[in-house]
């Protein structure tokens, strides 16, 4: 199965890609994770779009949608694609279209994470990650272990994201509202959508997404 999880920062579009991963042998294809290894990386393309990330603004609709087809081009595809953090635009949902077409592929779920904005604000200034394993710690509801050892792997490689502060949220809500909060109706039209609670807990999300790809199988 291919599909997209959509919904705004601090969903947690992240944490239940790795489940589907973990369980299903899926594929997680994240622009944010790929655009940051490319920061990392000290690429052109990663010093170009650093300002435009820590700003909590979008990248370029080219390069986004450059690198999720140089991904589709050396074929994972496993158990299928999670598309998550993309598309984030109509620009790139065509875009996105268009390339499963040409893949003889098709898209068979977009699932919508639906949270509250309060939340999302507690749930992103309390997160930090396994830098090895991509495990999310939050303050409040998952801290860190004493021993300061990933549960998941075992690394002590905790890190923060730059633009988990508050200033970079706003303005990360604010492009999720006016450029791709539109592709809620856009896949609903479509016929392609199933929103899922959020808020409830980790588990429960993975289970209402499990249902909600049984519905499209
Ligand atoms: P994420 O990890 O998905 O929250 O993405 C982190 C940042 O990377 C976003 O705030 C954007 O600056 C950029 N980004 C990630 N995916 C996209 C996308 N599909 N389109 C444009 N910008 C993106």
């Amino acid at each position: 199965m291919n599909i997209i999880l959509l919904g705004p920062p601090g969903a947690g579009k992240g944490t239940q890609a790795r489940k589907l991963v973990d369980e299903r042998n899926m594929v997680q294809l994240s622009t944010g994770d790929m655009l940051r290894a490319a920061r990392t990386s000290g690429t052109e393309m990663g010093k170009m779009v650093a300002a435009v990330m820590d700003r909590g603004d979008l990248v370029t609709d080219d390069i986004v949608i450059g690198l999720i087809r140089e991904q589709l081009e050396s074929d994972q595809g496993g158990g299928g694609y999670i598309f998550d953090g993309f598309p984030r635009t109509l620009a790139q949902a065509d875009a996105l279209g268009r390339l499963l077409v040409d893949m003889g592929e098709n898209l068979d779920c977009v699932i919508e994470m639906q949270v509250d904005d309060d939340a999302l604000v507690d749930r992103i200034t309390a997160r930090s990650t396994c830098g090895d394993c991509g495990e999310v710690y939050n303050d409040n509801t998952k801290p860190i272990p004493a021993d300061e050892k990933c549960t998941n792997c075992g690394a002590s490689n905790f890190q923060r994201r730059a633009d988990d502060n508050e200033d970079s949220l706003r303005t990360r809500l604010m492009a999720y509202y006016k450029q791709t909060s539109p592709l809620v109706g856009y896949y609903y039209a479509k016929g392609d959508l199933r929103s899922v609670d959020g808020l409830a807990s980790m588990d429960d999300v993975a289970t209402s997404i499990a249902s909600a790809l049984r519905q499209s199988e």
